[in-house]
């Protein structure tokens, strides 16, 4: 089924909300007056849309939405991809073994999940509840959380955007490319009409497992922090 633009626009004025879910597929017309919604909500509003929302199935196995932490003013965004069992159960993103991992690479180079200081980070996902079993996120799931994740790069106005691991890159440039080929550029993305820089790295979970790669990540932290730098 699909709806033509005018129904769409006359369904959201009536305020009948989201048909998706009922269909379990996304209808683009109707897609865009949500993320038109979304995309003029403040902080508030956007925390209790996320709490509450069930678009796709994964609200329904979900014990908590993880909708992201820290400085709602932050230079550096850290982008992940979906949360695991812990971020599931505490509601906070990255507090698990990879988290501690994060935690440290960001101490490394002066930066910190708390406080409102220039050098506190805000930490987000790209999906806000866990895929059953941590398999991996699903287009269609990816497309109706996108407008939450851009709505809070909107807000916060990051001088960078870190994206950690293949999937959060893949979805945020829009590319199917490598991470190998992705890393060592700063990347540009259009968010409401602004150009926000973009690098990516390693996901925290696979440094645990391939160690040697941490340098790599490393100089990834550093390039992240020249652009910073010279915003
Ligand atoms: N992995 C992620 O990508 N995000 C989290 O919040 C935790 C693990």
């Amino acid at each position: 089924m699909t709806l033509d633009p005018r129904r769409a626009r006359l369904w959201s004025a009536l305020g009948l909300g989201p048909v998706w879910s009922l269909r379990g597929s996304v209808d683009s017309a109707v897609e865009l007056t949500r993320a038109d919604r979304i995309a003029r909500m403040d902080w508030d509003a956007l925390e209790r849309a996320v709490a509450g929302c069930t678009a796709c199935e994964l609200s329904r196995t979900r014990h908590r939405t993880v909708f992201g932490v820290g400085h709602r003013a932050a230079e550096w965004m850290l982008v992940g991809e979906a949360p695991g069992a812990e971020e599931d159960a505490r509601g906070e993103p990255f507090v698990g073994q990879a988290g501690r991992l994060l935690d440290n690479m960001l101490d490394a180079v002066g930066l910190t999940r708390g406080g409102t200081t220039a050098r506190s980070v805000y930490i987000a996902n790209v999906l806000k509840c866990r895929p059953p079993g941590n398999r991996n996120p699903e287009p269609g799931e990816v497309a109706l959380c996108d407008p939450f994740l851009k709505r809070q790069i909107e807000l916060i106005k990051p001088k960078i955007v870190l994206v950690m691991g293949r999937f959060a890159a893949q979805s945020l440039l829009g590319t199917d490319a490598s991470i190998a080929s992705l890393r060592g550029k700063v990347h540009r993305i259009d968010v409401a009409g602004r150009s926000v820089a973009v690098v990516v790295t390693y996901h925290p979970a696979y440094l645990l497992r391939n160690l040697a790669d941490k340098a790599k990540s490393w100089a990834d932290l550093c390039l992240a922090g020249e652009v910073v730098a010279a915003a």
